[in-house]
């Protein structure tokens, strides 16, 4: 192992950043000229997230290698702004399924087989896998839930003994915590950081980082006192307060000094920090910009994790041409109950991301129907387009059975149909149409006009696709297939010509948005969608 590791753990209660918080790190990192990669080690039994309910994880994230991956990889590869692959995503259910195939295919030679060594050894195995192509100077290795799960321990385990299989001048153990407030007394507690940090000594680790999250104003008093307890120095104590926007996270920690602790304790060969563009990005996230309202809907609206990475393209797209989004979530089931409609109305733009399963959909097909007929900006992801060309077909092509085979296995006009290399898939669990392929753009669509290039690459998530027998009368109703794959075969965008801005893609876009370089169709939908404010407004 070359590279450096920086080992983020939490402590005290999970949901409190840990992932911005790494990603955050490798970005103040990346501006001193340090090349950084990210892992997350996710403790549960699962073989990756993809067959999880979004209830359960929030959005799968993909990579372009095609890996499903826990959300927090988006945060990174929008952080660091490089592309991860199958190796930063671990978890307990891969680190198992690998050792118990060893075992029956008797690599251990007649040994019994343990959590320590033989669970940790694959722990370890797998985090030096971690861009053996790219050769980083520091792997950053986040680990999913807090000290004391019961099912974190092997990890944890693994983490302490990196610090000697790698040198103790080449790891640094980062601690992320929470300080609760009390409200009645009116004051902030480290009691709970401090028993975190205990429990984490208990396994062998002492942190050198604290880095503590917080609703309130951290005092120097505070501080110190945390420095005293945990046995860390006064400098690495860096108070993290709730802010209102993620991407100022890595400038409150470079403010806080954590950059240049970090270099100077890993002996990093670094530059200065070059934060401008960041600390620029951040500022225009700020301003009083005329709102831009866009609907999303799904049926996972109430959990917003479940689209994360959406809004951050939708975000990084509005802050681009100077306006403040402000997303209405529309739930696609109240819409089936005829309720929300008016939320329909209201918006100047309307997304439909990516889904499975038939709750929501009649909801969603209402929602593309509204695009259409009243011209409003749509953008269709993956489902988001299958549902535009369901919708498509019932009501301007008249074909009044069209359906997507998903949902109605017996339909009379399968528009959606599963894809030919599906039909003998049993296993559910990383069998999707899955990752990076090429698109071929048609020239003079409005796919080709946002792009600006003739082949993109863009990551997939399905197991339907458009039917090529419904081609011919799509294209004589007004339809464009506007990207296609290389052999033709397969619809990868399709467009309504006689509309002026309704998109649908097979592929996932907001997967490679970044907020300084957003997305080129989610730009052109953010474009539409104001034309569409200023027409309304003109009204
Ligand atoms: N359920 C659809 C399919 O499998 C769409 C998937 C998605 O939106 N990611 O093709």
């Amino acid at each position: 192992m070359t590279s450096k590791y920086i080992f983020c753990t939490g402590g005290v209660v999970s949901s409190v950043g840990k992932g911005v918080t790494a990603a955050a790190i490798g970005r103040i990192l990346k501006a001193r000229g340090v090349k950084v990669a990210i892992q997350k080690l996710d403790p549960y039994l699962n073989v990756d997230p993809g067959t999880m309910s979004p209830y359960q994880h929030g959005e799968v994230f993909v990579t372009a290698d095609g890996a499903e991956t826990d959300l927090d990889l988006g945060h990174y590869e929008r952080f660091i702004d490089e592309n991860l692959d199958h190796t930063c995503n671990v978890t307990t259910g891969q680190i198992y399924a690998e050792v118990i195939s060893k075992e029956r295919r008797g690599d251990y030679l007649g040994g019994t087989i343990q959590v320590i060594p033989h669970i940790t050894n694959e722990i370890k195995r797998r985090i030096g896998l971690v861009g053996q192509k790219t050769s980083p100077d520091v792997v950053i290795v986040e680990v999913g839930g807090t000290v004391g799960d019961i099912e974190g321990q092997p990890f944890f385990e693994a983490l302490r003994q990196l610090r000697t299989d790698v040198g103790r001048d080449r790891t640094l153990y980062v601690h992320v915590t929470f300080l609760p407030y009390i409200g009645a007394t009116g004051e902030l507690k480290t009691k709970p950081t401090q028993h975190s940090v205990r429990e984490l000594r208990g396994i062998g680790i002492q942190p050198q980082v604290i880095v503590a999250r917080t609703d309130h104003p951290v005092s120097r008093e505070l501080i110190d006192k945390i420095a005293l307890f945990c046995d860390v120095e006064p400098q690495a104590v860096i108070p993290l307060p709730t802010t209102d926007n993620i991407y100022r996270v890595p400038l409150m920690l470079e403010d806080a000094g954590l950059g240049d602790f970090i270099v100077e304790q890993l002996n990093l060969d670094a530059a200065p920090p070059a934060l401008d563009e960041w600390r620029a990005l951040v500022e225009r996230m700020g301003q009083p910009y005329d709102p831009l309202r866009i609907g999303i809907i799904g049926k996972y609206v109430e959990l917003r994790d479940a689209y994360i990475s959406v809004k951050e393209a939708l975000l990084h797209a509005a802050v681009q041409v100077g306006r403040k989004l402000d997303v209405e979530w529309i739930n696609s089931g109240d819409l089936e109950k005829g309720k929300s409609l008016n939320a329909l109305e209201s918006v100047s733009g309307l997304v439909v991301p990516g889904g499975f399963g038939y709750r929501g959909i009649e909801g969603k097909i209402l929602a593309a129907e509204t695009a259409r007929t009243r011209r409003v900006p749509y953008l269709g992801l993956c489902l988001g387009m299958q549902v535009m060309c369901i919708e498509f077909a019932r009501n301007v092509l008249g074909l009044q059975d069209a359906n997507s085979t998903e949902f109605e296995s017996s339909c009379q006009h399968p528009v959606i149909d599963l894809m030919p290399n599906q039909h003998h898939v049993v296993n559910m669990g990383g069998t999707m149409r899955l990752g990076h392929y090429p698109c071929v753009l048609t020239p003079g669509s409005k796919a080709a006009a946002a792009y600006q290039v003739e082949q993109i690459q863009e990551r997939h998530r399905h197991r339907f696709e458009f039917n090529n027998r419904y081609r011919d009368v799509f294209e004589s109703g007004g339809a464009c297939f506007s990207g296609l794959s290389p052999d033709k075969r397969l619809v990868e965008i399709m467009e309504f010509t006689d509309h002026p801005f309704m998109v649908g893609s097979q592929f996932h876009p907001e997967f490679q948005t970044r907020p300084n370089r957003p997305h080129p169709l989610f730009l052109a939908f953010i474009q539409a969608a104001i034309d569409y404010q200023r027409l309304t407004e003109e009204r």
